[in-house]
């Protein structure tokens, strides 16, 4: 773990793990699937006030979409900017669904083994930080594939369409504390777990 990444350096996530670190306003953070079709959630705190957090419904809410790309911005839960997206090469990404968790896997894999998934990976690299269980939100899960049918509003989880080397980058516009995993629940990933790698400049 890093609390505040070397500018330029390739960081690497783990398969079903995560991370936490520092991220200043103006930098940019660029997330990388380096195999294709994995997921990566991502939070965003106020590095300052850890109560002002990533919202979902606001941002959903002012981008009047569900599909978030290049130029749209990620609200905190007080309608301030705290990440836009300044170049997306895949342009599908989920910002509807919470991280997956122990209570996910006896939901919907109740015949695999359990597993804390993104939900504990992302508490506890967020503790140090002082941020609790109770502080995580729906996360912006970075390659995730959630279509809605536009008839009867049913969700599906299908596998991401990011191929090896595609990237999501976001500039940050507060001095931020990010939580980030490589995604642990079978059907986000297309059935494999591969690593996250991402890079601060
Ligand atoms: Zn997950």
């Amino acid at each position: 773990m890093s609390a505040t990444p070397d500018v330029g350096r390739l960081y690497v996530i783990p398969e079903r793990s995560g991370t936490a670190f520092r991220l200043g306003a103006g930098q940019r953070l660029t997330v990388i699937d380096p195999k294709g079709s994995q997921v990566s959630d991502l939070l965003a705190y106020n590095a300052d006030d850890l109560d002002e957090v990533i919202s979902s419904g606001r941002t959903l809410d002012y981008a009047e979409t569900i599909r978030l790309t290049t130029g749209h911005k990620l609200y905190s839960n007080r309608s301030k900017v705290m990440l836009e997206i300044v170049e997306d090469v895949v342009g599908l990404h989920d910002f509807l669904l919470t991280p997956c968790s122990y209570e996910t896997f006896d939901h919907f894999y109740p015949d695999l083994p359990r597993h804390r998934g993104c939900f504990g990976n992302l508490a506890e690299a967020l503790d140090p930080y002082g941020v609790t269980a109770a502080q995580i939100p729906v996360a912006f899960n970075c390659f995730m594939n959630v279509p809605v049918d536009a008839q009867t509003g049913k969700l599906s989880v299908l596998p991401p369409i990011s191929k090896a080397g595609d990237f999501v980058t976001f500039q940050a516009h507060m001095n931020l504390i990010i939580g980030m995993t490589a995604c642990s629940a079978p059907a986000s990933n297309g059935g494999s777990f591969k690593p996250i790698h991402y890079r601060v400049e």
